[in-house]
């Protein structure tokens, strides 16, 4: 474990001489490391090693054969320290470590496999309507990237933008969270150790309003693609707007799960549990409004809460954790802080909605539902991030398709049913970047993900990374001779 956590630039370790903050091990709050904040100063050297890497170094003018091998030997040498990086994104987040080795670690290396396959497949275009031209559409690299990532996730999420981006020959700058720095310092270091070039990915760390804000608006920065909350996200555009850099946003989201009275009883209730509670909770797919037709509604939130009732939360380090601690001090606050809120405005708490007990020390807050009389509530329009389930009853499909629709986000929606005309129905009229039938929390990496309204900009996925990583260059070639006509010439 690294007692420091410092900016890596142009294949070095450097010094970063913002603050020091410390590195918060969320099951104890045992302060396990420092991190060193990269200042104004790092991010300028930080963003001039990218692109130099990028205008002079062999990166971006490598054959796809060369890029494609040196992703394949960054998936080899994730996975064969693939416990070291677990371990510390444990530390850094508290998530369970059987989630972590699990499907964290499958998308992590997974990416870079991904990405590696897709160049094998990368086209251009031509175009030969009009005869006397050839005409071609290649793609080439964009140039320097800023890719700021969360803390819910930090190996996978970062790398959903890091492998596409290098794949295509661009070179990048990356923040992590100022809470979670530890795998992604040690995953930048790994990616050095399987041979990358100097100066093709940097990590700066440090507060996003410092350190993220300097990079995101810095004038050497050419593409930025981000991931976090709906808020940061406008401020990260309206920045990057300064210099006309185009940018990918994933944001946040108040997804429904629509309970109907046709679903699978069992298989519905196991996927709302996962779906709000897996990954303490704190997931931006996370189907955090459960709707349940009526004529089910009473035997589903029995049986849900006490469910909930029996998560197991625990050391995350423990391979049998169900659940560990939220991530930082001040996000388990703001989780808590939404149970008076709720009461206040007349939903009834069904379960949990405390600090758990039995811990000494740690973030942990216990599995919550409530009751919410209606979908007007804060709890069914703002995105806590926490487990905390908000349920409503309702009476028929389109009900609760208006319920699902009411909300400024727009990232995912569940239903749950058996009835093909009730599938069908909800599938055309939600409005979300992802509908899952019949199933929780399924990436299919290939396809597209993103979200509608005020979930995000762009979309994950192998057709969309190659737009948005790519610029497209049409050349125009005549066939043979052209006769021009002759200006200045005379007749
Ligand atoms: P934030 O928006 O607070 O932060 C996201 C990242 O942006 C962090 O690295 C943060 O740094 C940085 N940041 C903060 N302010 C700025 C700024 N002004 N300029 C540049 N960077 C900045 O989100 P959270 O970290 O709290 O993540 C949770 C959010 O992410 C949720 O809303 C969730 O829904 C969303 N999310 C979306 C996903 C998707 O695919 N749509 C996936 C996962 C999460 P620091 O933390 O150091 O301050």
């Amino acid at each position: 474990m690294p007692e420091r956590v410092r900016c890596f630039i142009g294949g070095k370790s450097v010094a970063g001489t913002g603050i020091e903050i410390p590195i918060i091990y969320p099951a104890t709050e045992a302060v396990i490391g420092t991190l060193e904040e990269a200042a104004a100063a790092e991010v300028d050297a930080a963003v001039a090693a990218a692109r130099d890497a990028f205008d002079h170094g062999p990166w971006p003018q490598l054959g796809i054969p060369e890029r494609k091998a040196m992703l394949h030997s960054i998936r080899s040498s994730l996975l064969e320290n693939a416990e070291e990086l677990a371990f510390l994104e444990c530390l850094d987040t508290g998530v369970p470590i059987r989630t972590i080795r699990g499907r964290k670690m499958d998308r992590l290396t997974g990416n870079f496999e991904l990405f590696a396959e897709s160049l094998s497949m990368m086209a251009g275009q031509t175009y030969q309507q009009d005869r006397k031209f050839l005409t071609m559409v290649t793609h080439e690299p964009v140039g320097v990237a800023a890719l700021i990532a969360p803390w819910n996730s930090p190996l996978s999420l970062a790398t959903t933008k890091l492998a596409p981006c290098i794949a295509y020959g661009n070179t990048c700058v990356l923040k992590p969270s100022e809470h979670t720095p530890m795998a992604l310092a040690r995953m930048v270091e790994i990616l050095h150790e399987a041979g990358l070039p100097d100066g093709v990915v940097n990590l700066v760390n440090g507060r996003g309003p410092v350190t993220g804000a300097a990079l995101v608006e810095h004038p050497g920065v050419d593409l930025v693609s981000f991931t976090g909350g709906t808020e940061t996200g406008r401020s990260v555009m309206s920045s990057a707007a300064g210099n006309l850099a185009p940018v990918a946003l994933e944001l946040g989201g108040k997804s429904a799960n629509i309970i109907t009275e046709t679903a699978d009883f069992e298989q519905a209730l196991d996927g709302a549990l996962l779906a709000i509670y897996s990954n303490n909770g704190q997931q931006c797919l996370a189907g955090s409004r459960i709707l349940v037709q009526r004529s089910i509604a009473d035997r589903f939130i029995e049986r849900f809460v006490e469910r909930a009732g029996q998560i197991r939360l625990g050391d995350p380090m423990d391979p049998d954790c169900e659940m560990g601690p939220l991530a930082f001090r001040e996000h388990f606050e703001k989780v808590l802080s939404y149970v008076d809120i709720a009461r206040a405005e007349g939903a009834e708490l069904l379960v949990g909605g405390k600090r758990a007990e039995g811990f000494e020390a740690g973030y942990y807050f216990e599995p919550t539902a409530v009751l919410a009389p209606s979908n007007g509530l804060r709890v069914c329009q703002e995105e806590i991030f926490g487990p905390f389930a908000a349920i409503q009853v309702y009476d028929s499909l389109d009900e609760a398709i208006a319920i699902a629709n009411d909300t400024e986000f727009g990232l995912v929606a569940y239903v749950w049913s058996e009835d093909l005309h009730t599938i069908t129905r909800a599938t055309q009229a939600l409005r979300a970047g992802t509908v899952w039938v019949n199933t929780p929390l399924v990436r299919e990496v290939r396809a597209p993900f993103g979200g509608y309204k005020s979930s995000g900009v762009g979309r994950d996925g192998v057709r969309d990374c190659l737009d948005f990583f790519t610029e497209q260059k049409t050349t125009q070639i005549p066939v043979g001779k052209l006769s021009l006509a002759r200006l200045g010439a005379g007749s």
